[in-house]
C-alpha cells in the first residue's frame, strides 16, 4: 500500500470503474508498473504467493487479459521461467491471438493487476477452458473485489483492500452531481 501512495497511484475522486461500478478511491496499477525494475520485484513477489500455493507445479504459461494484465503476466513469467501470454476481446470475445498458443491440458497461471468483480478473470479463465488448459491458480497485484467472487481455483494476491463501489443508479457521488471520470482500462 505505500508503494501504490508513494508513487501517486492511489487516486481519490470519483470514479468510473472498467466493472460499470462507482468508486471514491481508484488504484492506478500502472503508475506502479511503469517502472520496470519495481514491476520486476511485484512480478516476483507475486509468483513467489503463488508458488506456494502450486506444490511444485511448473506453469508452462502465465496468462492475463489485455491490457491491465499485460505487464503482470510478463512479469510473473519472468519469475516463474516461463511464457507470459495475455489474451485480447475480438468480437467481444477473450481470445488468444497473436500467434500465442496453449497446448492442451498445459499447466497455466492466470493473473490481473486489480480484480474488482472478477469479469476480466473470467473471461480468461473461460478462454483457457476453450483450449483445454489446466488453470492452477489466480493471481493479482490488488485484489479489491466486493462480495462473493469466485474462481473455482486457488487465489493470490499481494494487497487486499476494500474500496467501497457503488452502481451508477445508487452512487452517492453521484448524487451529489458530480461526475465520474474513467481513469481506464476497458472501453
Ligand atoms: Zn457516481
Amino acid at each position: 500500500m505505500s508503494l501504490f501512495v508513494e508513487r501517486g497511484a492511489l487516486l481519490d475522486g470519483h470514479f468510473l470503474l472498467s466493472s460499470g461500478l462507482h468508486s471514491p478511491r481508484y488504484l492506478q496499477c500502472a503508475r506502479v508498473l511503469m517502472d520496470p525494475r519495481v514491476a520486476t520485484d511485484l512480478g516476483r513477489a507475486l509468483a513467489e504467493r503463488l508458488r506456494e500455493a502450486l506444490n511444485g507445479v511448473q506453469p508452462g504459461a502465465v496468462v492475463a487479459p489485455a491490457l491491465g494484465g499485460v505487464l503482470v503476466a510478463h512479469e510473473v513469467a519472468r519469475a516463474f521461467g516461463c511464457r507470459g501470454l495475455f489474451t485480447e476481446r475480438q468480437d467481444g470475445v477473450m481470445t488468444l491471438r497473436r500467434g500465442f498458443v496453449i497446448e492442451p491440458d498445459e499447466p497455466v497461471v492466470v493473473v490481473e493487476d486489480a480484480v474488482t468483480t472478477g469479469k476480466s478473470t473470467r473471461e480468461v479463465l473461460d478462454a483457457m477452458k476453450v483450449l483445454g488448459a489446466r488453470v492452477l491458480a489466480v493471481g493479482c497485484l490488488v485484489d479489491r473485489s466486493v462480495g462473493d467472487v469466485d474462481f473455482g481455483v486457488l487465489r493470490r494476491s499481494l494487497l487486499r483492500i476494500d474500496v467501497p463501489t457503488y452502481p451508477a443508479d445508487a452512487c452517492p457521488l453521484c448524487a451529489t452531481g458530480s461526475r465520474p471520470v474513467k481513469p481506464g482500462s476497458r472501453a
